[in-house]
């Protein structure tokens, strides 16, 4: 391509900026994904890597090169192991694919106006409450740790499920659609202990967890409080009104077409 100047022997071509500017902009994205969570301290370890492995090459430093060889061929592997959860979330976005959803009949309305309402009942008996709402791709792998149901979604079968003497309230409940797909379920625990200062018990650790891993949201209904939040994309929203928690929902079960690539797009993309 055309030579745009020359750096005493190093002539510099269009190509080269641009090659130059994906590379800083690629680092730089997934350094604010990762910033904060424990993989940035391991995402600086592989850069380091990655330094000292060009500078041996340039140097032409063989037993160096050589050592870091040794790394670098289990890199793959190791970087699939440390960056797990990372890579999952990413996976489960790009899997978000707006044409699959296409297919589905969603009774949107009705099952966010069933959820709103049964957790509005839970929160004025103060009855404690879990419920992980699938937007997109289903989560096998939590639903098989409770209880399979398979029931038609309604609130009275919600607020039964979560009567405190039920043998059924503890856990979480898994919603696809209209359709309980299981309860009692175990979730995994968000690493995060604290949102504005007030430390996060179990329930709201486990309502956490889950939307950090999977394209969810998570209804908490505290049994202190009678409070309701929710969790989406790894983010806590406290103290809902009905209004709120309705129009969230009903955004969670639309079919996506017009948030579609859009939202596939800001989520990669998105500052933490
Ligand atoms: P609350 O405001 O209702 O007290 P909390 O966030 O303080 O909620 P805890 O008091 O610790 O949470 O709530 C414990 C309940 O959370 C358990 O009885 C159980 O139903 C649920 N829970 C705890 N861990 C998990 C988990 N890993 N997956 C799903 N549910 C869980
Ligand atoms: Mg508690």
């Amino acid at each position: 391509m055309f030579d745009l100047f020359k750096i005493g022997f190093l002539t510099v071509t269009f190509a080269d900026l641009i090659d130059i500017f994906l590379v800083t902009f690629i680092i730089y994205k997934l350094y604010t994904y990762l910033k904060k969570t424990i993989a940035a301290q391991i995402f600086v370890g592989l850069m380091i890597i990655l330094f000292l492995s060009f500078v041996a090459q340039a140097m032409n430093l063989k037993v160096l090169n050589w050592l870091l060889r040794l790394v670098t061929d289990i890199w793959v592997i190791a970087f699939v192991i440390l960056f797990q959860p990372e890579i999952r979330r990413l996976l489960v976005v790009v899997a978000r694919n707006p044409i699959f959803k296409l297919f589905i009949k969603t009774e949107s309305l009705q099952s966010a106006e069933i959820i709103t309402e049964a957790a509005f009942e839970l929160s004025q008996k103060q009855h404690g409450a879990l419920m992980v709402v699938v937007k997109s791709t289903g989560i096998r792998g939590y639903t098989e740790t409770g209880e399979i149901m398979n029931a038609r979604l309604s609130a009275s079968l919600l607020e039964t499920i979560f009567f405190p003497r039920s043998p059924m309230h503890d856990g979480a409940v898994i919603i696809n659609n209209n359709i309980i797909e299981a309860s009692r379920c175990t979730l995994p625990l968000s690493t995060t202990t604290q949102v504005n200062g007030q430390g996060l018990g179990m329930r709201h650790r486990a309502g956490l967890g889950i939307s950090e891993q999977a394209d969810v949201i998570s209804v908490i209904v505290s049994e202190e409080t009678g409070s309701i939040s929710i969790a989406e994309d790894g983010q806590l929203y406290k103290g809902l009104s009905k209004e709120t928690l309705k129009n969230k929902l009903t955004k969670a079960f639309k079919t996506p077409t017009s948030r579609g690539w859009r939202r596939i797009f800001e989520q990669y993309f998105k500052e933490k």
